[in-house]
């Protein structure tokens, strides 16, 4: 049986039993879940993926790759570390001048990115130096944090969004951004077709999925003079646009995966 558990009507005993309850109602035993987590409340939800995972629940991506993917600075980490192409990329503590942290990303043009912005919300190109400055100047006064990223002007409004269902790339499109609007998200006005990957990019979206740790992902990344740079990994990857774009079915490979995943433990 398949039950759509909205994860907000939610709470659970940590000592004692261990259940999980959905409007005060007990769950009966759950083999597997297929966690999604939106814009809102992600520090409840991935507590509660993480009490699964401590009530051998097979969870398809675990809380704590959810957390890093959630976590722009820190998948860039994770990337870089595996050698996985990125965009050029600083981050410093607030008491750092602007100025600085501007300097050693080499200047503006800019990307100001927050940590966990989505659907293109948090994502600002400064033009100039002191647009740039006065946009960091105002998330340190409002304790906001962020990275200061190269901007890959090459990349002209186009990114390539790769869906991973654990060692298979089972989809990808490529989206273009509005006239004039630098960001592709679909939820920003761009439009998507279909892309063939090169086989270097397939394998590196994979390898991306698999250093953040996460089983389903949708990888971004932009093209640059010196081939793809991947900028970010999704835990909670849309199917609507993409499934629409290419026609197919995304879902069901998802399920699929899981019952795999079941069967072998
Ligand atoms: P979000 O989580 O909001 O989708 P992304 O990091 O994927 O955040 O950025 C949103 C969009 O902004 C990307 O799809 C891309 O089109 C554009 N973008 C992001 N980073 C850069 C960059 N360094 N250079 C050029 N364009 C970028
Ligand atoms: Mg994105």
């Amino acid at each position: 049986m398949v039950r759509l558990i909205d994860p907000m009507d939610t709470h659970f005993q940590i000592s004692g039993s261990g259940g999980i309850l959905s409007q005060g109602e007990k769950l009966p035993r759950i083999d597997g879940i297929i966690p999604r987590i939106g814009v809102q409340s992600a520090g409840y939800v991935l507590s509660l993926i993480k009490q699964m995972e401590t009530k051998g629940i097979v969870c398809l991506n675990t809380s704590q790759s959810m957390a890093t993917a959630r976590n722009k600075l820190h998948t860039l980490q994770y990337l870089d570390h595996a050698k996985i192409p990125i965009p050029r990329t600083t981050y410093g503590s607030f008491t750092v001048p602007s100025a600085s942290l501007l300097a050693s990303v080499g200047g503006a043009p800019v990307i100001i990115k927050t940590l966990d912005g989505s659907q293109g919300v948090g994502v600002m190109l400064a033009q100039t130096p002191s647009q740039a400055e006065s946009i960091m100047d105002v998330l340190k006064q409002s304790h906001i944090e962020f990275i200061l990223q190269e901007y890959v002007a090459e990349s002209k409004g186009q990114d390539v969004r790769c869906f991973v269902i654990g060692d298979r790339v089972v989809a990808a499109m490529s989206r273009q951004g509005n006239d004039g609007e630098f960001r592709s998200n679909l939820h920003r006005g761009g439009t998507a077709s279909g892309h063939l990957l090169s086989d270097t990019d397939r394998e590196m979206a994979i390898r991306a999925t698999k250093t953040v740790g996460l089983a389903v992902a949708g990888v971004d990344m932009i093209p640059s003079d010196t081939g793809m740079k991947v900028i970010e990994v999704n835990c909670s990857p849309g199917l609507e646009g993409i499934e629409n774009t290419l026609n197919i079915d995304i879902a069901i490979q998802i399920i699929d995966h899981l019952e795999s995943l079941i069967r072998a433990r």
